[in-house]
This record gives C-alpha cells, sequence and structure tokens, in this order.
C-alpha cells in the first residue's frame, strides 16, 4: 500500500524525523490561508500524487510571494501530472502539500527497503540526493552505500555513521543524523514499511538536517495491525479495475499490453503472460479467478478486462484440477453473451471434463476460437490481433 509524501512526513514527525512544517489542502484557497499560517518568506507548493517525479513534471514550485502561492496552486491542482512513474496518461493532482520554504545547501539519498537475497533491511545512501535513485545506481553505483541491518540488533551506531560519512554528510552534522537515522529505522519497522524514501535529505545552510520528501509503502498483510496507516489509504491514486476485482475477490493487476488474460492459478497466469510475449505479443493484464471461479466471478472478470480501451483480444486458459472445465466453460459462455463480447476469444481448457467442456464451447455458437495447448493458444491469440 501507498500512500501521499503529507501523510509518511506525518509519520515521519511522530518518530522526530525532522520534516519541513506544512499542510495539505484541496483548494487554492486553503492553500493561500496555509501559508499565511506558516509566515516567513519561501514556500513549496507540491503536487500529492502516488508517484516520484513530480519535481521534472512541475508538480513541485518554489513560492516566493503568496501570489505565487496562489498562481501555482491553481497551475498544480487538477493538472494532469505526468511523470517516469506515473505512465504517459499521468495522473490527475486532486490534492496540494503547502510547506514552508527549506535552503538547501546539499541534497543527499536514503532509502531503507528489504533486500530478498541477504534477506534483511537495508539501508541505502547516497550523496547524488535529488535525483532519480534509479539513475545513480546505473549510471554510477559506486555513489550508492549500502548497509544491512542484523535483525535482532537493529541498526548500529558505528554502521550509521559510517554510511553517513560515505555519503558526504559533514563531520558536524553526524551525530544528528545518526540520531535522525535511527528514528527512520525504528519508523520502518515499527510501521511495516517495505520502503521508506528521503529523496532528498536535506542538509540547510543552518547546518540542519531535513527530509525535504518522503515516501512510505507498506506491506499490504500488516495492514491488520496498522490501523492508522491503513486508513491513509487514497482510493484515487490507485487502479479503478484493480479496486473493482478486489471487491469480486480476483487477483488483476494491470499491464500495458493488449491481450486480456483470464486464468486459474497465479503461477499458470504468470506462463501465460510469458507466452504470449514469447510469440512477440504483450499481455493486458494479470487476472488470476481463483481454483473456485463461479460463473458470476468469470463474467466479472470479463468486465473487467472489457474496460480497458487497449484490449484487442482476450485469451483464456484453464487448467481444471479441482476446477472443472465444464463449469469454467458454462461460465465462459454466460460472460460472452452477457458482456456482448466484441473481440476475438481464444480458450484453452485442460484437465478434469475437458470433452464436455470443449464441447459447451462448441455448442454457444459463439465465435470461440478453441486451443489445444498454450503455445497453440498463445499463437492463434497473437494472430487474432494482427488480423
Ligand atoms: P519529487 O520530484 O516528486 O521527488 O519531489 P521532491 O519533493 O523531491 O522535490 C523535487 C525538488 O524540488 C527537490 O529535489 C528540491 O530540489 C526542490 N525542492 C523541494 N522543496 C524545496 C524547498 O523547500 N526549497 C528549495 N529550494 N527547493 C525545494
Ligand atoms: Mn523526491
Amino acid at each position: 500500500m501507498k500512500i501521499h509524501e503529507h501523510q509518511a512526513k506525518q509519520i515521519l514527525d511522530k518518530f522526530d524525523v525532522p520534516v519541513p512544517r506544512g499542510q495539505e489542502c484541496f483548494s487554492i484557497d486553503e492553500a493561500v490561508a496555509i501559508a499565511q499560517k506558516l509566515g516567513g518568506s519561501v514556500w513549496v507548493v507540491k503536487a500529492q500524487i502516488h508517484a516520484g517525479g513530480r519535481g521534472k513534471g512541475g508538480g513541485v514550485k518554489v513560492a516566493r510571494s503568496i501570489e505565487d502561492v496562489k498562481n501555482f496552486s491553481k497551475q498544480i491542482l487538477g493538472m494532469q501530472l505526468k511523470t517516469h512513474q506515473t505512465g504517459p496518461s499521468g495522473q490527475k493532482v486532486g490534492r496540494l502539500l503547502v510547506e514552508e520554504g527549506v535552503e538547501i545547501a546539499q541534497e543527499y539519498y536514503l532509502g531503507i527497503v528489504v533486500d530478498r537475497v541477504t534477506q534483511k533491511v537495508c539501508i541505502m545512501g547516497s550523496s547524488e540526493g535529488g535525483m532519480e535513485i534509479e539513475k545513480v545506481a546505473e549510471e554510477s553505483p559506486d555513489k550508492i552505500h549500502k548497509v544491512f541491518i542484523d535483525p535482532s540488533q537493529g541498526l548500529e551506531q558505528a554502521q550509521g555513521l559510517e554510511l553517513l560519512e560515505n555519503i558526504g554528510i559533514p563531520k558536524e552534522a553526524l551525530p544528528e543524523g545518526e540520531k535522525i537515522l535511527q528514528n527512520l529505522y525504528q519508523c520502518y519497522w515499527a510501521c511495516d514499511a517495505s520502503l521508506t524514501e528521503i529523496n532528498p535529505l536535506v542538509l540547510t545552510k543552518n547546518g540542519t538536517i531535513i527530509a525535504l520528501d518522503a515516501k512510505m509503502n507498506f506491506d499490504d498483510n500488516a495492514m491488520g495491525r496498522q490501523e492508522v496507516i491503513k486508513n491513509m489509504r487514497d482510493l484515487a491514486e490507485e487502479d479503478q479495475a484493480e479496486i473493482e476485482a478486489s471487491k469480486h475477490d480476483l487477483s488483476y493487476i494491470a499491464l500495458d499490453g493488449n491481450i486480456g488474460c483470464l486464468v486459474n492459478g497465479a503461477g499458470l497466469a504468470m506462463a501465460t503472460m510469458d507466452t504470449i510475449k514469447l510469440f512477440g505479443a504483450e499481455p493486458a493484464n494479470f487476472l488470476d479467478v481463483g481454483g473456485g471461479a463461479t460463473p458470476e466471478k468469470v463474467t466479472e472478470a470479463f468486465k473487467l478486462m472489457l474496460k480497458n480501451p487497449n484490449l484487442k483480444a482476450i485469451l483464456v486458459n484453464i487448467f481444471g484440477g479441482i476446477m472443472q472445465c465444464d463449469v469454467i466453460a458454462s461460465g465462459v459462455v454466460v460472460a460472452a453473451k452477457q458482456v456482448d463480447l466484441s473481440v476475438p476469444l481464444v480458450v484453452r481448457m485442460k484437465g478434469t471434463n475437458e470433452d464436455l467442456g470443449k464441447q459447451i464451447l462448441a455448442d454457444s455458437g459463439l465465435p470461440i476460437i478453441s486451443a489445444d495447448n498454450m503455445s497453440d493458444a498463445a499463437q492463434k491469440v497473437v494472430h487474432a490481433i494482427r488480423g
């Protein structure tokens, strides 16, 4: 689960990680009122969307007058913000964060993630703050420093100091930096975060350290014990099809291609997508209808896939183990009739009651393309989109 920057900063503040004073809002008038209340002479108006790279896309502006705050809020609020993380259509900005401006002397990067290879928490730091860390990792990996945390020991002081020294935090700021890093780690741990990223962490002209940006992702499976964080969920930021899918207990992930996939079982769904790619096309989605798919569930799955404007064809790939092929075939026929299927449909089914299932499809009168095995199915569906 993801949250907004202003929410991440509220959490960091509770763990004594310094963040700029500020408040979120939903209108230009509110933005102006917040700036006036904050006082000072420099403010930052920031788009709140669940994606990074907002600065480059015009979603972060430094304002030097109240008039600026008003104009920037007007520009940003409601804009379709495009960044390298939003995809080509961008994300509509529905809320802003208005903060006091900070005088930057130096920008750094700090990130905490789980390293799956060592099965430890990894803290990453870099002197190249404010940039896309993916780019730094590619172009100058030597500028990324890592420490791995033994879960029974926690972050040791010496480890923290070494990391901060490596990324170039000046000597005078090291004790404060180490305390902040310790708090950041506590925060990550206590909140069941899967990612905590401060980019940039800033050394101010006064020599203090502050988190100028904040991103936190969380382990969905831990949200049962994270009531406060769970309530920070913003459904407007999530893929609408994925929300709809979760209501029907379907595992659905939207993708960029044009071949819809309806499969039972996550492993088979992955293999189906691989096979489609092998024959030169791209899947429009991952969709696992689960082991006990009913005709109703299959119908909902069809409706979901058909909402995608890029969809050009559908591939149904079913292995009848516990699930019986005739049941899924009936589901497919009912669904195809109900949704007024407008794209080619290829079905491959194997297993329990396979012959009965194939008979049901053949008798339905629907223009269903039947396939014998996975490679046959993938080739037929790829052929169908190429015409
Ligand atoms: P992102 O582009 O989505 O990662 O948004 P950030 O919050 O990281 O902001 C992008 C950039 O805006 C930062 O790297 C800073 O250079 C700049 N910025 C953000 N806040 C301030 C501020 O208070 N003062 C100044 N001078 N620059 C800021
Ligand atoms: Mn940033």
